[in-house]
């Protein structure tokens, strides 16, 4: 167990394994970010690109690099990034039922962030609305933890509880919804494969980029491992912008 006598700063989190970065705050405005009162996520979104390479778990690195909290992020709230050992089931709708006692936090307006240990043999990806009001948080994705500024607080630290294993009937739903998101990306996309560069058929152009844009909207949970493709008049493909 840490040293540290804080369970919500940064020498904590890194003690602990946390991947995290400096993610934007609550202001009086409504968010740190410079859409400030019009931002639609305050003080719910990273405060630099690239979060997800970049998040670490070295107090060093965190302390002193600018890219993090080492310059004018200083002051800047705590992400952590999800899917390395832990996922996480959010709450919007208060407690929920039938879940083990694991790490545990909770935001003034009853937003309840569960933390459980990534199975081996899944890869959790992210899920909005798993049951209404209820999100997963894996691979790719990242949940604000409790810090000083922020308004959410441990009600079991990882101090205080162990990490649990994520009760089978969660495990099941979440196994679900991604086969059955796979079956339905797998259709829509009428058994077309995305992931490369594609020469298109003669005549086929418009069908293949509406299947595509049928595709990205199906996908949209997804969106953070999107590749931006372009459609080539001259060679008649579809190329992947780098
Ligand atoms: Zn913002």
């Amino acid at each position: 167990m840490p040293n540290t006598e804080s369970t919500n700063d940064l020498a904590y989190y890194a003690e602990l394994g946390f991947r995290v970065f400096p993610n934007h705050y609550r202001t009086d405005a409504g968010c740190s970010c410079k859409d400030a009162r019009s931002c639609e996520k305050p003080g719910k979104h990273p405060a630099i690109k690239g979060y997800q390479n970049l998040a670490s778990s070295e107090f060093k690195n965190l302390t002193l690099s600018r890219n993090l909290f080492g310059g004018k992020f200083r002051n800047h709230d705590i992400g952590g990034l999800t899917g390395f050992g832990f996922f996480v089931v959010d709450s919007d709708k208060g407690e929920l039922e039938g879940l083990p006692e694991t790490w545990k936090s909770k935001s003034a307006n009853r937003g309840f962030h569960y933390f459980f240990k990534a199975p081996s043999g899944i890869s959790i990806r992210n899920i909005k609305d798993l049951i209404p009001g209820v999100d997963i948080k894996g691979q790719r994705g990242y949940v604000v933890l409790p810090s000083e500024i922020n308004n959410r607080e441990w009600i079991n630290s990882p101090h205080e509880a162990e990490l649990a294993d994520a009760p089978t009937w969660i495990l099941e739903k979440i196994q679900h919804h991604q086969t059955t998101q796979e079956q339905v990306y797998s259709e829509i996309s009428g058994g077309f494969d995305f992931t490369s560069a594609t020469i298109l058929e003669e005549g086929t152009r418009n069908e293949t980029l509406f299947k595509y844009g049928c595709y990205l909207r199906a996908c949209a949970d997804r969106l953070a491992t999107f590749r931006i493709w372009r459609f080539s008049e001259r060679s008649n493909r579809l190329l992947i912008a780098h």
